[in-house]
């Protein structure tokens, strides 16, 4: 069976919703996703939701993110909850040669450099106001570019710095591909 990725765009703030809510939120988030595999003719092998934080680093992260990663694995069995640590652009900082790859006038400060990005603030306005400045201003309908550029240049695993929602992203794709898409994971 080939796999194929659908992308369903709903807003979600899963991280926001209270205990009670959380259930009936999720399973309206499983209809979506059903309803748009039964278009498709196709089964629903799993499901990524991904979201910002939209706060830093902390303590509390992995708890965070357990509530709803146990909440979408009750409700769809298969799912990864992405929450990714401040926002994303925080995972577009580890990969310095991505950004200039695509647009060559942007540059990250050195002082940004082999970071816990995931532990600065504002780096949507780091890649606005520091990476970009003098040239064209990164927007955020960048970030797609951004990532296929670490993706074309197979960047992806050496980041410079750290991130922990992003490794996190790394295993659990390729927890997804050994056990929920039933496809040979690639050994390192
Ligand atoms: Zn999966």
């Amino acid at each position: 069976m080939r796999g194929r990725l659908v992308e369903i765009n709903e807003p979600v703030r899963l991280h926001k919703v209270p205990a009670e809510r959380l259930p009936r939120r999720i399973s309206d988030l499983a209809a979506l996703a059903r309803a748009r595999a039964t278009t498709e003719d196709a089964e629903l092998a799993c499901v990524f939701v991904h979201e910002d934080l939209d706060s830093g680093d902390g303590d509390d992260y992995p708890s965070i993110h357990r509530r709803v990663q146990d909440a979408l694995c009750r409700e769809l069995g298969n799912a990864h909850y992405v929450l990714a640590v401040e926002e994303m652009e925080a995972w577009l900082l580890l990969f310095p040669d991505a950004l200039s790859d695509l647009v060559g006038s942007w540059k990250l400060p050195a002082k940004y450099r082999g970071k816990d990005t995931g532990r600065l603030t504002d780096p949507k306005g780091i890649l606005m106001r520091e990476v970009s400045k003098g040239g064209r201003r990164y927007r955020e309908s960048d970030a797609p570019a951004v990532l296929e550029r670490v993706v074309a240049l197979a960047i992806h695993r050496e980041p410079i710095g750290s991130n922990r929602s992003w490794t996190r992203l790394g295993t659990d794709i390729a927890d997804c591909c050994s056990r929920h898409l039933k496809q040979p994971t690639k050994t390192r």
